[in-house]
Order: C-alpha cells, then structure tokens, then sequence
C-alpha cells in the first residue's frame, strides 16, 4: 500500500481529471468515467472512498456522500445543478458523511439504517478515522477531528429492485446484503455498469463487522449476494467500486466470491489480524485477514 506516500496512486493515470472549483483545496479529486459517469474521491484519507455522480438527461443519481470531512454539496451542485436523487450503498460513516447536506438521502429498508438516518453515528467508534496517520496531508482547512461524527439525516427507504428513471437512462437497485445488512449495489440497465458499493473492488474486503452501531456483517449473505449479481445481471459490462481504482472487469465478482467461499469451506488458510488500527471496529485478536491476488478478506468467525 501506498499509504503516506505523497505519490498519487498510478492507477488515477489511466483517467481523465476533471479541473473543478469547489474542492476544498484538494481534498476532492473528479475524474470523467465512460458512460457519462464522474467519479468525486477524496484521496487525501486512508479511506479513499468513491462517490458516483451518474447523469441522465433529466436528473442526475448520487450514490453516496463521501466521508463528511468537507463539504461535497458545492461541488456536487457544480458538476450537476438539475434535479439529484441521493442514494447510499450502506449505512458506513464513509458513505453517508455529508447526508445532512441534502434534502433527501434514499435507503434500503433495513432497521440499523433507519436508525443511524435518526440519531447519527456517534464520535467514539468513528474516533480512529481522525487520528493524523489516516491523512496524507494533515487535517483539511476548517476541519475540527474532535467533532467529527455522522449527523442524522432525511432518509427514505427504497425497496429491493426499485428503477430509477433519470432521462435516458435507467438504474436498478438491488439489495445486496452481506458486507453489512443494510447494503445495496445499482445497475445502469442503458450502459450494463454495476455499481458495488463495498462488496466488489481489490483491496481489503470486510466481512467481520458485529456491532449495533457499525453494523453486522454475515459470510452466507454475501455469497448469496454475489451469486444472485451473476445470475439476474449477466451482461455486466464494467464494475464501477466505492474503494480503490474505479473501474473492475466483471470477472472480479466470480473472484471474490470464490475466495469467499474459500474462507467459508475453511481451504483459505488466513493470518492473525492484530493491527488494531486497521482491524476495524471489533477485537483484532479475533479477526483474520486471507490473502489473494490483488485483494485480502478479513473475516470473524
Ligand atoms: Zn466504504
């Protein structure tokens, strides 16, 4: 991993940067993806969260609000000043930051989802996204760690297999359980691109989440999840990740699943994970992370 290494990931090469005005000195990065697609990411934080801004002729879908550290909003209402629908692949701080922003923020109907929409999630599980070594470049301009938390927001939940028509162009949602109970993926029926959420991308794949307030994470669901995407979206033409380089040839998900079900069948051999800082909400002495080309699984039994 690069992290803390001021050199751009490599793979930002291979895309096309958008010159914006609104982003927060450089906190937000666009770039222009096929299919009428801009990619807004924030890789100053060890997170390096995507939001997908997908364009119809009549509206535009945001999926995902990004971390809450800046303000996406003016730069959001620069790249589409029309009329915006608000969705979040899950319920994950990364994700759903700056939903107290806008009017609306559609979710699935799931009761942990519904809740964090109600009360937030609080500063204490969130405390270690805040400590210095997650920034590249230090703290942003105006950005105070002590009160970083996500505040509650206008939800409204959006049921399993629901299309939104945004002009010319057509999205499908799809409740994909399993990386937490709450998460969903869309599928651009006009350009066959998925969207993952957290669930498909070459990185850290988490599977061990199991907490009330971040969320529960189930092995069995994912497989399910996964195989139902290969089964009823067989045209897939590119996977469009929330994490890492934005775009993943459809073949990743038939990867991903394999491994998983490699951790599950017990044939994947995993390590001990005891960095507590990147063991992610839960006792690292219990977790283990299995290693496989181009990304790792951490799982809790
Ligand atoms: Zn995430």
């Amino acid at each position: 991993m690069k992290w803390r290494t001021p050199e751009p990931r490599p793979y930002y090469a291979k895309y096309k940067r958008l010159p914006v005005e609104n982003d927060c000195g450089g906190w937000f990065a666009c770039y222009e993806l096929p299919g009428d697609i801009v990619a807004i990411c924030e890789p100053q934080h060890l997170q390096e969260v995507n939001v997908y801004l997908i364009k119809g002729s009549e509206r535009a879908l945001l999926l995902d609000t990004g971390m809450g550290i800046c303000n996406i909003e003016p730069l959001v209402r620069e790249l589409w000043p029309g009329e915006l629908t608000v969705v979040n692949c899950h319920r994950h701080f990364d994700h759903t930051g700056n939903n107290w922003r806008f009017r609306e923020v559609l979710i699935a109907d799931e009761a942990g989802a519904l809740r964090q929409a109600r009360e937030g999630c609080p500063k204490e599980p969130l405390r270690n996204q805040t400590d210095p070594d997650m920034f590249l470049f230090g703290y942003p301009e105006g950005f105070d760690p002590a009160d970083y938390w996500i505040r509650p927001f206008n939800a409204r939940p959006v049921e399993d297999g629901h299309v939104f028509d945004l002009g010319s162009r057509q999205v499908r949602l799809l409740y994909t359980p399993g990386h937490l109970e709450d998460h969903l993926m869309l599928y651009d029926l006009r350009e066959k691109i998925l969207f993952s959420g957290d669930m498909i991308y070459l990185g850290a794949i988490y599977v061990q989440f199991g907490n009330d307030v971040l969320g529960y994470s189930d092995l069995d669901q994912y497989i399910a999840s996964l195989e139902r995407i290969e089964r009823e979206l067989p045209e897939i033409r590119a996977v469009y990740t929330s994490h890492n380089d934005f775009i993943m040839p459809p073949s990743c998900t038939g990867m991903i699943r394999e491994s998983l079900l490699a951790v599950r069948d017990g044939t994947a051999e995993g390590v001990p994970l005891r960095d507590e800082k990147y063991g992610y909400y839960g006792d690292p002495e219990t977790m283990k992370q299995y290693f496989f080309d181009g990304f790792s699984i951490i799982y809790k039994e």
